[in-house]
């Protein structure tokens, strides 16, 4: 199913993202937890994209097995150093396994590379168009509420979303951030911009201390003193910090949707335990938490 006819139901969403195997070796261990995530029946769930390489021809096999599990995959898809042709053999790869929608990025800049200039796609607004030629998919990208780090300001940012959207993107997916309020203001800027397309809140519960530092050197995400400060009380204690993340995240969500953001998506780490506890404490106020 495609995720825009998933998202005119009306109802709000909780989707999951997982991520695909880097080598063979740990490929068994990777399907069984993807297998356990899916098995909560969220409303689609999201599969990585390597833009190393070293996991690209897993992200169509374990979207592959979401679909067969019958949860609607959405496969990511990076043109870092793509050409037309190796586009194309991925996207009718992802076709032929029965995926329909497809997250379109452009994907990090490698260590020591500082400009795309050298690149065919330099821009995910222009894979899109190649993503359409090659099949019938809903394409969907990534928007950051803080600004993505490479744009000089939010208004700059701003303009790249709507190339996206001019280009055929039919939805956006956030970046994480643990600040509802900087969500809020960026759509208001989204909106005052003529920006429609629905937007989905990307939720990371930080269930290990050291991935909080990984996300702010990646992402330079703002984290709010009450997040903190659960970091120095329970960054050594994993399952007391567990539990904290899990709560601060339902936190967020409820807050969300309180406020009228209809579509949330976890980014789950393979972690199907946190995803199922979230889905707990949200099974009265998204349907597709509710389990019989
Ligand atoms: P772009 O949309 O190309 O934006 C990059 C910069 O260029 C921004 O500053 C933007 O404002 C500017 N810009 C955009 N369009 C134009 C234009 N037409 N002309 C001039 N400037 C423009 N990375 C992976 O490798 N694999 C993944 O699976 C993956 N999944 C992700 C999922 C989500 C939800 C998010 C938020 C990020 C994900 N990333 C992933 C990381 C992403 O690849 C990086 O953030 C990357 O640096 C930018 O990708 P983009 O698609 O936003 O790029």
């Amino acid at each position: 199913m495609k995720i825009s006819e998933i998202y005119k139901d009306g109802h709000p969403t909780l989707s999951f993202e997982v991520f695909p195997p880097k080598t063979s070796e740990v490929y068994d261990s990777v399907v069984k937890a993807t297998n356990e995530v899916a098995a909560l029946k969220p409303d689609f769930m999201s599969v990585t994209y390597g833009a190393a390489g070293s996991t690209r021809t897993y992200t169509t096999a374990i979207a592959s097995n979401i679909e067969k599990s019958g949860v609607t995959a959405l496969a990511h898809l990076t043109c870092v150093n793509a050409s037309e042709e190796s586009l194309k053999e991925q996207l009718e790869s992802l076709s032929e396994n029965g995926i329909h929608n497809i997250l379109a990025l452009r994907g990090d800049l490698p260590a020591g590379v500082e400009s795309t200039s050298d690149w065919v796609f330099k821009h995910a607004s222009e894979l899109i168009p190649i993503i359409k030629k090659y099949g019938d998919f809903c394409v969907g990208c990534a928007c950051y509420p803080e600004k993505h780090p490479e744009s000089k300001d939010i208004k700059e940012d701003i303009e790249g979303i709507r190339k996206k959207v001019d280009a055929g993107c039919e939805f956006l997916t956030t970046q994480m951030f643990f600040d509802n309020a900087l969500f809020y203001n960026y759509m208001y800027r989204l909106r005052e911009a003529g920006i429609t397309v629905p937007v989905t809140a990307g939720i990371m519960p930080v269930t290990r201390a050291k991935q909080m530092e990984r996300i702010i050197s990646l992402s330079q995400a703002f984290i709010p003193r009450r997040y903190v400060a659960i970091l120095d009380r329970y960054g050594d204690k994993p399952e007391a910090l567990k539990q904290a993340a899990i709560a601060y995240a339902t936190d967020q969500i409820i807050d969300l949707l309180a406020n009228g953001i209809e579509h949330i998506h976890i980014y789950t780490m393979n972690k199907a335990d946190v995803a199922q506890k979230i889905q707990e404490n949200l099974s009265d106020i998204i349907p597709s938490c509710k389990k019989s």
